[in-house]
Formats: structure tokens, C-alpha cells, sequence
């Protein structure tokens, strides 16, 4: 059922995921009308391109107003051309997205990498209203990340800055999906959690782990871990304690680099809270360049949850168009 947009400007605004599109129209000032959402295709781009389309043409039926489309895309985004160039867990392969979609409809499109657009809308309506220069890194499955410098998206030469999740750690750490080792996702994601609670329920199989695994009738996962922490237990405790660490010296190296006035941590494990925030603040004041010569900025929670990156491409094509 679509909201009243009042005379407010509004947009499309898609978020491509490795498993899920999600598609909303926003206003300008980033409040979502409507939402809908399709299972990612696996196959190839043409069912992508048509699994858009279908959202577009289904937002746009219900919101006739709607003045632009914005889409935020896992993986390396080109720009200003709105390529989709590589992702490691879509099909796409320099599919052109901002040409396609703006050929099928239309209307005035923009492309970003989905952190990206993710961090601005913490930076313009979340966690961070008002804040210019904000470092916005997301713990999901894997790990992203987005920068807001100045007042706006840093996107480096080609588009493809802000991939926080392959700042290396620890070159002798755990092997990333990349292919390096050490990869702030390989030592900090929510895949991490799960595996190491693996490895610790099968070294304890009469333990807490192994226990509510069983009783779940599955294997051992990040959301097993987070139950078996809530319920107090050590070893479940000490496995947010480990990837908090290795996230906080990812912070540390982040403040050290961009100075930012806010740091947040959003994306699925974020929601655990103080479980994973505080580890990371402790390991991030320690390893912080010159710690007790600057002004700390805040480590905090998104705010938006699993709208922030329909949020940040609609009012990113507002903007822009
Ligand atoms: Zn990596």
C-alpha cells in the first residue's frame, strides 16, 4: 500500500544484494512510501535486468509521481558511467546499469555501490543526521563499507573506493573470499562467527554451541553464536570478543586515515549490539594512531537497518537529477 508523497519530490530507489533486491520509493527528506522485493536472480543478467524492471514498473504503477530511479549495486560500481563491474556474489560482469534502466524507462537514473549509498543515508537521516565526515562499515555475511568525506561519497578515481571490508588486518590471518588473507571480513564478518563457532562446537560437542546447534536440527551459525552469548555462555562471549578485536583495528586504522566525526556499524551482526560494539571500541582506542592526542569519534549503531541502501540511491537520484 503506497503512502501519501505530498508535494515532497520522490524516487525510486533499488538495493541489489547478493541474495535479495529491494526496491521502496523515497522522498527527498528519506522517507520510504512503499517497499517491495525479489529474490536476487542467480542465472544472468537479462533475468536481472527483468527482475528490475518488474520492481520498477510495480513502484512506479502504485506511485505515478515517482522523478527519477536510483539503484545501489553490491560490488565494484564504475563511475560516473553506473557499470556494474564485478561482484563476487551476482552475475553481473560490466553489466550497464544506469544505461539500460534509463533506456527501459526514461527516467534520469544514478548508480552507486550499495554501502555507498548506504552511508549516505546514515549520514544525511541516520545514525549520523548532519555529520560530514562519517566512516560507515556493515557486518553482515561478508563486510562493507562506505565513506562520507566533506559532506559527500567518497568514491576515489574509478568508483571503487570504500571497500573496507579488504583493508588487510593481518597478513597472516584467515583466508578472505577475495583471495588474500587477513581481510577485515575473513577476521570480523558474521561467515567468521559462524565458522569459528564451528570449529568450537566440534572441539566441545557437549557444549552450549554444539547444544542449541542440535536442537536447531542445523549446523553452528552466527545466529547460534549470538543465542548462546545471550544466554551467558564463555565460549560464545569470547567469539564476539574475537571478531569485535580484529573489527576495532579495522576502526582504528579507518579514524587514522579519515579523521571522521562518527564511525557506524551497521548490516546483520551490527544488530547484536554492545556483544560486538564493545570489543571493538576497546580494540579501536588501543590501536588508534596518537590515542590520547585527538578527539575520539563516537563507535555507534546505524540507524536505518535494511533500508539504508533504497534510501541513499533514492535521495542520492534526487540530488543528482
Ligand atoms: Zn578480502
Amino acid at each position: 500500500m503506497a503512502a501519501s508523497a505530498g508535494a515532497e519530490p520522490h524516487a525510486v530507489g533499488l538495493d541489489i544484494g547478493g541474495t535479495k533486491i529491494a526496491g521502496g520509493v523515497v522522498t527527498e527528506s528519506g522517507r520510504v512510501l512503499d517497499r517491495t522485493r525479489v529474490p536476487t536472480p542467480p542465472d544472468d543478467q537479462a533475468a536481472t535486468l527483468a527482475a528490475l524492471l518488474a520492481l520498477v514498473d510495480e513502484l512506479w504503477a502504485r506511485n505515478p509521481g515517482v522523478e527519477a530511479i536510483g539503484l545501489g549495486a553490491a560490488g565494484l560500481v564504475e563511475r560516473p558511467g553506473g557499470n556494474a563491474r564485478w561482484a563476487p556474489h551476482n552475475t553481473y560482469r560490466r553489466m550497464e546499469l544506469r544505461r539500460l534502466l534509463h533506456e527501459r524507462t526514461g527516467l534520469p537514473t544514478s548508480v552507486d555501490n550499495d554501502a555507498n549509498a548506504a552511508a549516505w543515508a546514515e549520514s544525511r537521516f541516520g545514525a549520523g543526521a548532519a555529520s560530514g565526515d562519517l566512516v560507515l562499515v556493515t557486518v553482515g555475511t561478508g563486510i562493507g563499507g562506505g565513506l562520507v568525506l566533506d559532506g559527500g561519497i567518497y568514491h576515489g578515481e574509478h568508483g571503487f573506493a570504500g571497500e573496507l571490508g579488504h583493508l588487510i588486518v593481518d597478513p597472516e590471518g584467515d583466508r578472505c573470499a577475495c583471495g588474500n588473507r587477513g581481510c577485515l571480513e575473513a577476521m570480523a564478518s558474521g561467515s567468521t562467527l559462524g565458522r569459528l563457532g564451528r570449529e568450537a562446537a566440534a572441539g566441545d560437542p557437549a557444549g552450549r554451541l554444539a547444544t542449541l546447534a542440535a536442537l536447531d536440527g542445523g549446523p553452528v551459525t552466527g545466529e547460534v553464536v549470538f543465542a548462546a552469548a545471550s544466554e551467558g555462555d564463555k565460549v560464545a562471549l569470547g567469539l564476539f570478543e574475537r571478531i569485535g578485536h580484529w573489527l576495532g583495528v579495522g576502526i582504528a586504522s579507518l579514524v587514522t586515515i579519515f579523521d571522521p566525526d562518527l564511525v557506524v556499524v551497521g548490516g546483520g551482526v551490527a544488530a547484536t549490539g554492545e556483544l560486538l560494539l564493545a570489543p571493538a571500541r576497546a580494540s579501536f582506542e588501543r590501536y588508534v594512531h596518537a590515542r590520547d592526542h585527538r578527539d575520539l569519534p563516537p563507535v555507534v549503531p546505524a540507524r536505518l537497518g535494511a533500508d539504508a541502501g533504497l534510501v541513499g540511491a533514492a535521495t542520492l537520484a534526487l540530488a543528482r537529477h
